[in-house]
């Protein structure tokens, strides 16, 4: 897999690897501490009335009051800059604050927006929901399919192309470098299951990169957290959007996110490891009609997973051939994994989208995003390779 991440730690000049740069980043604020400082404030002593006029009238004050910027979160917002070689970036209390922030303070009434079938289920109830509500069109298009996207575009109207890759539940990837190349609206990239570590949207010329850092970043299902990063331009007008919004990050989540970052290279590398593995045997069980993993030959973007994915990823899903009533009956035998939403843990995690997660959906639009009635999403955690394959195996074998 693509090997191009390499970048200048800030300040130091020395290119290194991103895995140095996510222990290396968001420590401008530390003072002499080696860990990064909570600052659990709301508010902060304004040293002159013409100072507090100036914070409270310039973008992205640090010191004035904690919806505006809070030294913690700022932090962390410089390592996800760094890390993703954005300008800035903006932290939100959770990867919905921060897509209701580009959606909504990027676009208005007689606007439109083209984004894809296969999504997160709350960026979709966002767009089909919320949007045409305030006078915002969305069209909804294949994300695997290039020519989709551009002809989906109305010149002078579309303001935003809201892209996610690899996107939920299948792995389905966008052509980030296709993608980047459509002319006249902006580009934002939901990157959550690829994490900063794996692909870097801006490299391909794509405006904004969005992450819910409640999952990987973070890694211990602890946190709720959402962050954005772009250019410094698009960033300072999202940030007069996100003060209104007040969907801000809170300070301890944000020291959570910067933990996370620490040890998010080798979290990822053993999920991709144990993700591959049972990829592999599940291709091989024929209670499984279809397993999809970027690693594998039979994933229809292959080689697109290859040339822009750094890591395959902890993430899987499969179809169960018995359906909707051996999806229900699989993810509650299991022993090892879990049955709860979410990805990116140390716990390995397994969900039934058709029952839980896509349940308001139609059957039309299940069939759209690509869900059966017995897929099962399994995103590997930290155990054991082979103590998570055997509960699967174990599981599989309950289904009769
Ligand atoms: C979870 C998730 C979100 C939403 O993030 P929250 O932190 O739960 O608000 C958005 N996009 C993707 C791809 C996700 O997995």
């Amino acid at each position: 897999m693509t090997d191009e991440l390499e970048q200048a730690i800030p300040q130091q000049g020395q290119p290194v690897q991103p895995e140095t740069l996510a222990i290396r980043a968001g420590r401008s604020a530390n003072g002499s501490s080696l860990a990064p400082v909570l600052w659990a404030t709301s508010t902060f002593v304004t040293p002159t009335v013409e100072e507090g006029r100036k914070m409270a009238t310039s973008v992205g004050a640090a010191q004035f009051y904690t919806r505006y910027g809070n030294p913690t979160v700022n932090a962390f917002e410089e390592a996800i800059a760094d890390l993703e070689g954005a300008e800035a970036a903006r932290a939100f209390s959770s990867g919905m604050g921060a897509i209701a922030a580009v959606v909504l303070g990027l676009c208005s009434k007689g606007d439109h927006i083209v984004s894809q079938h296969q999504l997160y289920a709350g960026t979709q109830m966002l767009l089909q929901s919320v949007c045409p509500r305030f006078g915002i069109d969305v069209s909804f298009v294949d994300c695997a399919d290039p020519e989709a996207w551009r002809a989906a575009v109305i010149p002078g109207h579309t303001m935003l192309l809201l892209a996610e890759t690899p996107a939920n539940p299948r792995l389905d990837l966008v052509d980030l470098e296709q993608l980047a190349a459509i002319p006249g609206p902006m580009k934002a990239v939901d990157s959550t299951f690829a994490t900063p570590l794996s692909q870097r949207p801006l490299d391909y010329g794509v405006d904004l990169v969005i992450h819910s850092a409640t999952k990987a970043i973070g890694g211990h299902n602890d946190i709720t957290l959402g962050v954005v990063a772009g250019t410094r331009e698009l960033m300072d007008w999202i940030w007069g959007f996100a003060v209104l919004q007040g969907a801000n990050a809170a300070p301890f989540d944000a020291l959570g996110g910067l933990r996370g970052l620490r040890t998010l290279d080798v979290r990822l590398r053993q999920q991709t490891a144990t993700a591959e593995r049972l990829a592999q045997v599940l291709e091989e069980d024929d209670r499984v009609s279809e397993v999809r993993h970027p690693s594998l030959a039979s994933h229809p973007q292959f080689a697109l997973a290859q040339k822009q994915l750094r890591h395959s990823g902890g993430l899987l899903t499969m179809d169960l051939a018995g359906g909707f009533e051996a999806g229900k009956r699989f993810v509650e035998s299991t022993q090892i994994c879990q049955l709860a939403t979410s990805l990116g843990g140390p716990e390995t995690l397994v969900t039934h989208p058709a029952s839980t997660t896509h349940v308001n959906l139609l059957p039309e639009e299940l069939a759209a995003a690509g869900i059966t009635p017995g897929t099962v999403r399994i995103s590997a955690g930290l155990e054991a390779t082979e103590d998570v394959a055997n509960d699967l195996i174990r599981a599989l074998g309950g289904l009769g």
